[in-house]
């Protein structure tokens, strides 16, 4: 994919469009595991202060520029980035295919009322939407029971709202016993949805 580096951080330089047109559905289709990380001017600058956490985005398939910071960022430097991908927009892109194509997803994070009310809302908004499973946020990220159920409801996306780094962290912790799916960091999208 092209890329444009930013302080050492690959960003996928596709509009949302070619992103999800050209890479994410096929992958969806192909039962391909996808790790979309959505970076801001926070995320970088996290990744410029922590080694692990450097490599650990790294290991992303895609890492969005989530933020007008990074798109003025690459004008600076002469290399543009196409367009500003936000996450919450990606998302939410997601979840109207995930419903018209029969994929399910999971919903890792948030207070629990905040997960209560979002999920109303998107049970309003995505009626047919298959829901594998939904979580509160607020658990030890060692604790494995979470990830084993998550794991148990094989979802073909899973939105994770811990925040960064906590999320990302996740992610990649469990990332190779999952034998499919898409997961994506959403930070306070959840949030968002619930209004
Ligand atoms: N969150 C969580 N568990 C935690 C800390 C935060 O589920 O231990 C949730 C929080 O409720 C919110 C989301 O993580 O829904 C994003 O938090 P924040 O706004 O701090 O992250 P950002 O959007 O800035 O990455």
């Amino acid at each position: 994919v092209n890329h444009v580096t930013i302080m050492d951080v690959p960003f996928t330089n596709l509009t949302q469009k070619e992103l999800l047109d050209q890479h994410i559905y096929n992958r969806l289709h192909r039962l391909e595991k996808t790790f979309i990380v959505t970076a801001n001017p926070e995320i970088v600058m996290m990744a410029k202060e922590n080694n692990r956490f450097h490599s650990l985005i790294n290991r992303a398939d895609y890492i969005i520029p989530d933020g007008t910071g990074i798109v003025m960022a690459s004008k600076v430097i002469r290399n543009p980035i196409k367009e500003r991908v936000p996450g919450f927009d990606l998302m939410t892109h997601l979840i109207g295919y995930a419903e018209d194509q029969d994929l399910s997803c999971f919903f890792l994070g948030a207070k629990q009322e905040v997960l209560d009310k979002m999920i109303d809302r998107i049970k309003d908004l995505h009626p047919y939407l298959k829901i594998a499973g939904v979580h509160h946020g607020y658990f030890d990220l060692e604790d494995r029971e979470i990830a084993e159920s998550v794991k148990k409801t094989k979802p073909d996306l899973v939105f994770v709202a811990l925040g960064s780094p906590a999320q990302e962290k996740w992610i990649m912790k469990y990332y190779e016993e999952f034998n499919k799916g898409l997961f994506m960091g959403v930070g306070g999208s959840f949030d968002v949805i619930a209004g």
